[in-house]
């Protein structure tokens, strides 16, 4: 396991170039993988320098809301959203309305960061396979498509995928192989360097902020609950007034107000 949040990854590219490249690394946590309508893979891309700073933040709301505990806390959104019947430790120590104020102390982090936010939404009923397959493609392709952007504008990086471990992790390290090896379904990929690595989200703090990424999402399409992902929804990537980084699949696409289907047929 690699601590991406504690120290800069050096690149493994940096022996091939005269100049140093720089690392952006993408965060990704799932939402919806049970008895849901939607399915949400999402997370934010960070500039490597970036990525102690964020941590620090969410260091400092674990130090406000839990002065008692000097072992790190895995924030995890939906647990900050229990019902005090249903909350578990330590998120129990704190009444429900601190609960959700810590909840919603976190999106302002992101909102104000220099991250860029990714979201694959997937209407279930509208994929035969895998929606986890099928989201992992999308967000790899948009990634890769974002650094692209970024080096013919004269900005030479390299992505590093960083996947919060999950019950597809069997599946997804031979697809996330694929990926690097192949490409996807749409294409080889051009900026990444290296596999996708899976990770605990308790080993850090940036994967905590891929679930927060995600479950905003989630809430907005399966629940209409917008709170938090209006609050972030400028960073999602994007150019010219087109979102990149936003995916919304469903099969009344035509018909769907959401700010990822609007800005795709205002483009088209
Ligand atoms: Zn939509």
């Amino acid at each position: 396991m690699i601590v991406v949040d504690r120290a800069p990854l050096a690149s493994p590219l940096n022996l091939r170039v005269s100049r140093p490249l720089f690392m952006h690394i993408i965060y990704l946590d799932e939402s919806g993988t049970h008895d849901a309508r939607h399915f949400v893979l999402a997370g934010l891309a960070v500039f490597e320098r970036d990525t102690y700073f964020l941590a620090q933040q969410l260091d400092q709301l674990q130090r406000q809301y839990f002065p008692g505990h000097s072992r790190p806390i895995n924030l995890h959104a939906s647990e900050l959203g229990a019902s005090d019947e249903t909350a578990k430790p330590p998120y129990d120590e704190l009444p429900a309305k601190r609960r959700l104020e810590l909840l919603r102390d976190v999106y302002p982090i992101i909102a104000q960061s220099r991250s860029r936010l990714f979201g694959i939404v997937i209407e279930k009923s509208t994929v035969p396979s895998n929606p986890y397959e099928r989201a992992f493609e999308q967000v790899v392709s948009r990634f890769d498509q974002m650094l692209g952007r970024f080096f013919s504008q004269g900005d030479q990086q390299r992505g590093l995928i960083v996947v919060a471990e999950s019950s597809y992790k069997e599946n997804l390290e031979l697809l996330a192989r694929q990926i690097a090896e192949q490409g996807h379904s749409w294409g080889e990929t051009h900026n990444l360097a290296d596999i996708p690595y899976f990770a605990s989200a308790g080993s850090t703090r940036l994967l905590q902020l891929a679930d927060f990424v995600s479950n905003a999402i989630y809430r907005r399409y399966e629940r209409g609950d917008a709170r938090a992902f209006d609050v972030i929804m400028p960073r999602f990537d994007q150019e010219g007034g087109r979102i990149h980084g936003l995916v919304h699949l469903t099969a009344n696409r035509s018909n769907c107000y959401c700010p990822a289907c609007l800005s795709r047929r205002t483009q088209n």
